[in-house]
């Protein structure tokens, strides 16, 4: 039984820098800053270098986003959205008018285009920002497995 006499209680604390690795980050605001194609870490450094390469290293605060690897769901995630935008656009233009329809084929391919060419950096950003957050990239490594992805190789 402890008395009042028996000093202290041990402190159990972790030394500041894991403290820090450790610290929850907040998903709905990296997500967000994913979006507007910024930083997930501090929302100042642009995300992508180029349309959709990855910049290596955020500009601002150094956050190594280029090693964040979003594969296939940018594309994924665009083709989920403008197919649900474009179909309905199909049956609300159908017509028995074959040049109102082709009219129509032509105006929905452009929404197309435009939506996919819009969505999808915001998409890639928007999972690196969550892949960011939840450290799903994060990965005890391998001795065989390389320890640095490159962007573009
Ligand atoms: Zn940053």
């Amino acid at each position: 039984m402890r008395g009042i006499d028996a000093g202290p209680a041990p402190v159990h604390s972790a030394p500041m820098s894991i403290a820090l690795e450790e610290a929850d980050r907040d998903t709905w605001l990296a997500a967000r800053r994913g979006l507007r194609l910024r930083c997930p870490a501090c929302g100042k450094g642009k995300l992508l270098a180029g349309y959709l390469r990855p910049a290596a290293a955020c500009s601002e605060c150094g956050e190594p986003t280029g090693e964040i690897r979003a594969d296939d769901a940018p594309a994924w995630a665009t083709i989920l959205l403008v197919g649900h935008i474009a179909s309905p656009l199909f049956f609300l233009f159908a017509t028995q008018d074959p040049t109102a329809s082709l009219m129509a084929f032509f105006l929905i391919a452009a929404v197309v285009l435009v939506l996919t060419f819009a969505l999808l950096p915001r998409m890639k950003g928007l999972f690196v920002g969550l892949i960011w957050a939840t450290r799903a990239g994060e990965t005890t490594q391998d001795a065989d497995q390389p320890t640095h992805y490159e962007p573009g190789t």
